[in-house]
């Protein structure tokens, strides 16, 4: 059976069993830092020890629902792949061996929720466009509190409700403005069909630098998949992609990300699952708006005067994975912003993992220590969608909680307004 689980993993089997046992991704991750951590079967160490034993005698045998859960508590964070000696890809070993397992066991291999979620896409866009009264129907409490419990989600699970409006439509017929730099934008489904206004202030906060965004032909990124192991679809969808952006590649055109987990898809995943040269040319101009602002900012080609105005830096899981953290505090200092903090521990969402009712008490553990720097009152900036719902739910909407980009781009413009500055109306 050891041969199964390892022809299964294929590299990532070496992957693991180059791990030496010494824990140093212990002391960093989020789950094993909880309640659960003297469990060591319940680790990050723990989880390889467990693989380790399975691809070397078979023993415990790895298709089981209970190995696979015991695996599912690594939330894909990223921290641990920085401290770990060997350099291991952990979180991508861990997403291997659920492939192996969804291989493995076939048709069975999703539950309930983890199916609900696989078709979450479809379920978002059908939303988007229905008109605003049948979408508060369908929003409303009833069918909400029966979706949560058809999806095993927890009651409080803070799911993700569609605003209303699609990007599509707000790109419609959007081309390149004479003058301006052009860039393509990426925004991945969230932005596209659950809160199209990230993709808005993000294309009205870059024309105030005189950059235009196009909005090419484009698919989900595929992290949901890739988060249930369900690599093949992850591949199909990245091939799609990769065609389509490359064109915009090859018109010299960079690829814009307002979302840490497309940043990650594109510049990582893709160019590892399809090793072509368009993927990697592809994942070569990957921006993520991050980067984009704090380049612009050192440059001088976006400013603006945010004296007086103050807030607390969340640095997310894969801002410090993708070493956004410094990035984002410096854009917002040289305008003028004071930064309060910068709080660093998991919000505990893992994505979409909390929302599950089987893990939404340990999210709610992990967040806790988080809510305890944070405070109950102020203005958080944290760079992940899901994040941010995380925070906003857990702390009641005590707090204000926003994407540091549309931050930016509403005090940008509320300090164009207060000082009259010309170019900020005209990109309006
Ligand atoms: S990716 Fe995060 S949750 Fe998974 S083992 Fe590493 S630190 Fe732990
Ligand atoms: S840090 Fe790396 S080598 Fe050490 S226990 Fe964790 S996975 Fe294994």
């Amino acid at each position: 059976m050891s041969s199964r689980l390892r022809e299964l993993m294929g590299v990532y089997a070496d992957e693991a069993e180059r791990c030496i046992r010494c824990g140093f991704c212990n002391s960093v991750c989020p789950t094993t830092l909880s309640s659960i951590g003297h469990i060591p079967s319940r680790t990050s160490r723990g989880r390889l020890v467990l693989l380790q034993s399975s691809l070397e005698n078979g023993t415990p045998y790895p298709f089981t629902p209970r190995f696979k859960e015991l695996i599912d508590l690594c939330i894909g964070c990223q921290r641990c792949v920085s401290v770990c000696p060997a350099r291991i890809p952990i979180p991508t070993v861990m997403s291997s061996y659920r492939r192996a397992y969804t291989v493995a066991v076939g048709g069975k291999s999703l539950s309930r929720g983890e199916w609900v979620v696989a078709n979450y896409e479809p379920v978002v866009k059908y939303l988007s466009r229905t008109p605003a009264p049948l979408r508060r129907i369908l929003l409303g409490k009833p069918l909400l509190w029966l979706f949560k419990r058809v999806g095993d989600f927890a009651d409080d699970a803070p799911l993700p409700i569609p605003e209303g409006g699609t990007l599509d439509k707000h790109f419609k017929n959007s081309t390149p403005r004479p003058g301006y730099q052009t860039l393509a934008y990426f925004s991945d489904t969230y932005a596209r069909f659950v809160k199209p206004s990230i993709g808005v202030s993000a294309r009205m906060l870059l024309r105030t630098a005189e950059i235009e965004l196009v909005y090419p032909r484009q698919y989900d990124s595929g992290v949901i998949f890739w988060e249930l192991g369900l690599w093949d679809k992850v591949e199909k969808l990245a091939v799609r992609n990769v065609e389509s952006l490359s064109e915009e590649v090859e018109k010299g055109r960079r690829i814009l990300c307002t979302s840490p987990a497309s940043t990650l898809m594109l510049r990582e995943v893709y160019p590892k699952l399809l090793d072509s040269e368009k993927s990697r040319a592809v994942s070569d101009a990957v921006v993520d708006i991050n980067e984009l602002i704090n380049s612009l900012v050192e440059s001088g080609r976006l400013s603006a005067n945010l004296s007086g105005l103050s807030f607390v830096l969340h640095s997310t899981c894969l801002s410090q994975y993708l070493r956004l953290t410094s990035q984002i505090s410096s854009s917002f200092q040289k305008l003028g912003a004071h930064v309060g903090g910068v709080v660093s521990e998991c919000c505990g969402s893992g994505g979409l993992w909390g929302l599950f009712r089987k893990n939404r008490e340990l999210s709610i553990e992990i967040g806790g220590k988080l809510l305890r720097r944070l405070g109950s009152s102020g203005t958080v900036l944290s760079y992940s969608e899901t994040c941010v719902q995380q925070i906003i739910s857990l702390t009641k909407g005590s707090m204000t909680v926003q994407l540091p980009h549309e931050a930016l781009y509403n005090w940008v413009r509320m300090a164009a307004t207060q000082y009259g500055a010309e170019h900020i109306s005209q990109a309006t």
